[in-house]
């Protein structure tokens, strides 16, 4: 009997009962040999390390040839994400790269060599730069850098000058190639939360889409909340700083219509507040269902992991919309406290009182909001879903 059968036979648990992480890297069954050679070698290299670095954990490693990988040029990293994520999820990877010689859109920087989405647990390398501008010796050390950047994306890593995590205008294979050993510390922490068994498969799983999520927020409720604030809603705000400037301009015309005082005057204080959170609520699902937000990570499988993105994606737009509708309170309190109180509280139709100032910046701000989610301009369809999933452009 030969040794593989041996194990066949052999009752039990697999003899390599150590956490198993998987990757894939997808490429375009379209590529040259040259680089399907380059990418081979690529994903040696990586696995070889990673054994080394992490010998607690099983690697594999998986390369995908697809017939139809999207063919849209210039590639768009949200579209090649979203492909990747789906892959990542019919193939049962815990993380995917898709990888490709063309280059990528750039949509918020100058040029962009990679995305990673933290989110899709799925990063787009480009190798178009490197493959153009240096000496053949340096191209590879140039994608391992890369990559090795987006997959340190990929388990929680921020920037860090000393590093593999320094961020680079233009990645030429200079050192440091590598992640340093307090990084190597997080990604090793990482990977254990992730190979902690996921919701669906523990016994609590629940019976209900409802349940299913009350218990997801009861156990992660804190590092969900993190993941929203910290990380993903000023980066929405900083996206939105133009788009509010947009809005400001057109709630001036409310400023100058008399009714719109007449109607501030007529409504109640705790009325105002109860229209404001309906208001934002409101203008939280329209933007999440008209963008087609509760698609992203749609999986039968891997259920926790979709329903995580789900409430990041919701929330992160919550706190982007609260913290859009400050800024417009803000801006109608600064046109308020501009314009002489005189002919505002005439038009309020208030007579000799005094304004009440911070009420009808709120009620200016509320409309505004009604306005610009009912109207649907909120930025460019694309541009708000890639702020909300791409970790960065590098
Ligand atoms: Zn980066």
């Amino acid at each position: 009997m030969n040794e593989a059968t041996a194990k066949d036979t052999m009752a039990g648990p697999d003899p390599d009962d150590r956490p198993q992480v998987a990757i894939g890297f997808v490429v375009d069954a379209a590529e040259n040999s040259e680089i399907q050679r380059r990418l081979q070698w690529l994903q040696e290299v990586i696995r070889r390390d990673l054994e080394k670095d992490f010998p607690e954990f099983s690697w594999n490693f998986r390369l995908i040839l697809r017939r139809d990988f999207p063919g849209d040029r210039p590639l768009d990293p949200l579209v090649l994400l979203e492909f990747g994520s789906e892959l990542k999820i019919e193939y049962r990877l815990d993380f995917l790269l898709v990888l490709t010689s063309m280059p990528l859109m750039a949509r918020f920087d100058q040029t962009v060599n990679g995305v990673p989405s933290n989110m899709l647990e799925t990063g787009v390398v480009s190798m178009a730069r490197p493959l153009e501008n240096l000496e053949p010796e340096r191209v590879d050390r140039a994608i391992l850098a890369l990559c090795r950047h987006i997959l340190g994306h990929l388990w929680g890593l921020d920037h860090d000058e000393d590093s593999v995590m320094r961020p680079r205008e233009f990645w030429n294979g200079d050192e440091p190639l590598d992640w340093s050993p307090e990084e190597k510390r997080q990604i090793r922490h990482y990977l254990q939360d992730i190979a902690d068994p996921r919701l669906e498969e523990t016994t609590q799983a629940a019976s209900t889409a409802w349940r299913f999520y009350a218990l997801l927020l009861r156990r992660e409720g804190l590092s969900l909340a993190r993941d929203i604030v910290l990380f993903r809603s000023w980066r929405m705000m900083l996206h939105l700083g133009r788009f509010t400037a947009a809005t400001a301009v057109s709630i001036i015309f409310l400023f100058l219509s008399a009714e719109a005082w007449e109607l501030g005057a007529a409504i109640r204080s705790s009325w105002l507040d109860l229209i404001l959170v309906a208001v934002l609520f409101m203008a939280t699902l329209s933007i999440y269902f008209g963008q087609n937000l509760q698609e992203v990570g749609r999986a039968d499988r891997m259920m926790e992991q979709a329903a995580r993105s789900r409430i990041v994606l919701f929330g992160t737009l919550l706190v982007g919309m609260a913290s859009f509708w400050i800024n417009l309170f803000l801006i109608s309190l600064g046109i308020i406290a501009i314009l002489p109180e005189q002919v505002l509280a005439g038009w309020a139709g208030l007579g000799g009182q005094s304004l009440p100032m911070v009420h009808f910046s709120k009620l200016m701000a509320t409309f505004g909001i009604l306005a610009s989610s009912l109207g649907g301009n909120l930025e460019e369809e694309h541009d708000l879903k890639a702020v909300l999933i791409y970790t960065e452009e590098t």
